[in-house]
């Protein structure tokens, strides 16, 4: 008999006062706040081979192309990213939504005053919900009961899914019709990020500790010191950050041991992940107005490739990128490229006509798979109430804290939210680990 003999490769066991998990910008930007701040003996672990999350930027095609965030929202009144973009390198350009032409089916073109009239019903429209809004009701319900030609007219399904459903994540039938709009917005004319959003995370990241490949898959945190474990790895911490996204919580990608208190993970359970994803589709020549930076068509379906950013406007690749949102979105990450690159065509024909040419290439995303994010952002569902993104922010037992975008209810679902609830998990482990010191009783001098 040949005896084997058994390899176990032991894993080996590191600490490190923080364990920061997820290096999106909410774990980036508490990794460098405690830096800055003299905690040095921390470790950002992150699941996937780069760093930046949902800010990711595809250069594969020459030029770069955002998969995620694109936009810097809001950029005065002392965003705090505003800046730092700058610090970053960051170029971009103030966009102008009125630089738009839209189409119907037939291929008309809708007229400036009906885009006006269209403008001024979704915000009746807004205020309608948020009169009569009710718990547990949709926003698409008082819709159904109050307006119901709004979900019929092909031109205002568009902006409740070009405006709304792109802004908020979610489909209009999920969106809570108490709390879609209760968050905060920093004044001025939002900026298109030009030469990658990713120069923002390759900021914050300078000479942060990273480890790649390194999904966590459960945490101990009942003793003194806390427990993780990736696949790899086994590691121990004083304190720990939880900077992944909502849709990894939901999912139970991370064991927690003991479980998450039952009010946190209820309102985990309430909250949701929106999803939007992008395709791109690049040509040999334009066929397109070069000056317009939007176009948008009002197809039946809701969400379906209704809204087109022209990337002629801002550098020489003559590429379109188009949207799908709401359930839309959902639905087409289960599309073949095949079919993709076919229904966005089938728009585009009836724009520009049937001799326009076949793209050379795509890129499309499928941010709803993506184990680690589960979505594109998260959003106040139905269920949810105004508590839940505070909630989700509370720490646990001084021990484990939280950071993201789903964790600010003022600023949820975008990059300088993020960046804000890193700032302000630093000054939480900040401030419990200054209170312990204070309280260690003083060593003995014999
Ligand atoms: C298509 C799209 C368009 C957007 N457009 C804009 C925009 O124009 N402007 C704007 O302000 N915002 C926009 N956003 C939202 C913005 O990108 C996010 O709000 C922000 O980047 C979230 O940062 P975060 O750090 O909270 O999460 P993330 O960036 O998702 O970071 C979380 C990190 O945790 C990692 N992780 C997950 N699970 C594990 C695990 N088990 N172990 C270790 N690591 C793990 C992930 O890989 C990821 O790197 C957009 C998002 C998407 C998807």
């Amino acid at each position: 008999m040949v005896k084997h003999k058994v390899v176990t490769t032991k894993k080996s066991k590191k600490h490190y006062k923080v364990i920061i998990i997820g290096a999106g910008i909410a774990g980036l930007s508490t990794a460098k706040c405690l830096k800055e701040n003299g905690v040095e003996d921390i470790v950002i672990l992150e699941a996937k081979n780069r760093i930046g999350g949902r800010v990711w930027t595809d250069r594969s095609a020459g030029s770069p192309i955002d998969l995620g965030a694109n936009w810097l929202h809001g950029p005065k009144g002392g965003n705090p990213i505003t800046k730092l973009l700058k610090k970053a390198g960051s170029k971009g350009f103030k966009t102008n939504n009125d630089l738009i032409k839209i189409y119907d089916m037939e291929g008309n073109v809708y007229s400036d005053a009906q885009l006006d009239e269209a403008d001024y019903y979704f915000e009746f429209l807004i205020e309608l919900v948020e009169k009569n809004a009710r718990s547990k009701t949709s926003l698409r319900d008082i819709l159904a009961e109050k307006e119901p030609f709004a979900l019929q007219d092909p031109l205002t399904k568009y902006t409740l899914s070009a405006f709304l459903e792109f802004s908020l994540g979610g489909d209009i039938k999920d969106l809570s019709s108490e709390h879609f709009y209760d968050d905060e917005e920093f004044p001025g004319k939002d900026r298109f990020i030009t030469n990658g959003f990713d120069s923002f995370s390759h900021y914050l990241a300078e000479g942060l500790p990273i480890k790649l490949n390194q999904q966590v898959e459960s945490i101990r945190y009942k003793k003194d010191q806390i427990k993780i474990e990736t696949e790899t790895e086994k590691y121990t911490a004083d304190y720990v950050v939880v900077a992944v996204p909502l849709g990894v919580l939901k999912e139970n990608v991370i064991r927690f041991k003991p479980k998450l208190p039952k009010k946190k993970q209820a309102a985990i359970d309430r909250l949701e992940m929106g999803t939007v994803n992008k395709v791109v589709l690049f040509f040999e020549s334009v066929f397109w107005e070069k000056e317009l930076q939007y176009m948008g068509i009002t197809p039946p379906e809701k969400g379906k490739y209704n809204y087109f950013l022209n990337f002629r406007t801002f550098s020489e690749t003559n590429a379109l990128m188009t949207f799908a949102f709401g359930d839309f979105a959902i639905e087409m990450e289960n599309h073949s490229d095949k079919q993709v690159i076919a229904d966005v065509m089938a728009h585009l024909n009836i724009m520009y006509g049937k001799d326009i040419p076949q793209p050379i290439r795509m890129i499309r995303t499928a941010w709803k798979k993506d184990r680690y994010t589960g979505g594109s952002y998260s959003f106040a569902s139905v269920p949810s109430t105004s508590k839940d993104f505070d909630l989700l922010a509370k720490s646990v037992d001084d021990k484990l804290f939280f950071a993201g975008e789903h964790t600010i209810h003022d600023y949820r679902g975008t990059v300088h939210g993020a960046y804000m609830t890193g700032v302000r998990t630093a000054k939480e482990v900040f401030s419990v680990e200054q209170l312990k010191k204070m309280n260690e009783p003083p060593s003995m001098i014999v």
